[in-house]
C-alpha cells in the first residue's frame, strides 16, 4: 500500500470526477490520501471530502502564497478551532515561499509562527512549503523546537535537507524526482534515510513522468515511488512498506487499518 501524503482534492480540477480519482487511486495500490488546506476559507470544504471518503484525511491551514489575506494575532486559534474535526491530522500546508512572494514575508513569517504554535498545541505534524527561503524557515522551526513534521514537495539544496533532517524532519518527494532536470534532487533522495522519507503527488500540479504536463492526481503517486525505490536500491514493495509506516509514525492520529 502506498499513501499520498499531500494531494489537493477540493480543487477544481477534481470538481467532475473526484470519486472516480479516489477509487483509481486506490485500485492501484494508494489506499490513503491527505488532501492539504491551502486557505482557511476551504476548511470546511475539505473536511467534508475527508467525511465522503473513508481513506482521505485532511489538515488545516493557509498556503505561504495567501498569508496576507490571514494575517491576524488569532490565527493560531482559528486554526485550532477548525481543527478539531476528527480527520484533521496535520496542520498546514504552511512555511515561506520567497521565490513568488505572493504575501509579504512579513506576513508569511508570522503565519509560519502561528502555525507552528497551533501544531505544538494540537500535538499535531506541520507540513512545510519552502522556496528560497531557508535561512528564514531553518530559523523559524529553530524558534519551535517541539514541532515535528515534513518538507512537503521537497525541492531545496542538500544543505537544507541535510538540516531538515538534523531538526528531525521527514522529507517527501513529488513528482519532480521523475523529472529529466531533477539529477541534484535524486542524488538527495540518495541519501536521506529510508526511515524519514515520504511520497506525495502536490495533485493537481506536478504530474510525474509519464503523465507529465496532464493533470496529476493521487493514482500517480505509484510513478514517484517506483523511481525512489530504484534510487534507494530497494524494491518497490519495500518503498511502499516503508513510506506508509513512516507516514503513520508522523500522522500518528491516523490509525493504522487493522
Ligand atoms: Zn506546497
Ligand atoms: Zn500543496
Amino acid at each position: 500500500m502506498l499513501i499520498d501524503s499531500h494531494c489537493h482534492l477540493n480543487f477544481p480540477d477534481f470538481a467532475q470526477d473526484l470519486p472516480e480519482t479516489i477509487q483509481r487511486a486506490a485500485a492501484l495500490g494508494v489506499k490513503m490520501m491527505l488532501t492539504v488546506n491551502t486557505k482557511l476559507s476551504e476548511a470546511l470544504d475539505i473536511q467534508k471530502i475527508a467525511d465522503t471518503h473513508e481513506n482521505v484525511f485532511c489538515t488545516v491551514g493557509v498556503h505561504p502564497h495567501e498569508a496576507m489575506d490571514y494575517a491576524a494575532p488569532g490565527l493560531c486559534e482559528e486554526i485550532i478551532t477548525l481543527a478539531a474535526h476528527k480527520k484533521v491530522v496535520g496542520i498546514g500546508e504552511t512555511g515561506l515561499d520567497y521565490y513568488y512572494n505572493k504575501s509579504p514575508k512579513e506576513s508569511q513569517i508570522d503565519s509560519f509562527k502561528q502555525h507552528l504554535e497551533a501544531s505544538i498545541q494540537l500535538n499535531l505534524p506541520v507540513i512545510i512549503h519552502t522556496r528560497e527561503a531557508d535561512e528564514d524557515t531553518l530559523l523559524c522551526l529553530k524558534s519551535f523546537p517541539k514541532a515535528k513534521g515534513v518538507f512537503h514537495c521537497f525541492s531545496g539544496s542538500e544543505a537544507l535537507a541535510r538540516q531538515a533532517l538534523d531538526l528531525g524532519y521527514y522529507i517527501s518527494f513529488s513528482g519532480i524526482l521523475t523529472f529529466k532536470n531533477a539529477e541534484d534532487l535524486r542524488k538527495i533522495a540518495q541519501f536521506v534515510p529510508l526511515d524519514r522519507l515520504l511520497v506525495e503527488t502536490d495533485s493537481p500540479y506536478l504530474a510525474p513522468l509519464p503523465h507529465r504536463g496532464k493533470r496529476n492526481e493521487p493514482s500517480f503517486t505509484v510513478h514517484t515511488a517506483e523511481r525512489l525505490a530504484e534510487l534507494k536500491n530497494v524494491s518497490f514493495a519495500e518503498i511502499a512498506t516503508t513510506t506508509t509506516e513512516n507516514f503513520f509514525n508522523l500522522f500518528n492520529k491516523v490509525k493504522r487499518p487493522a
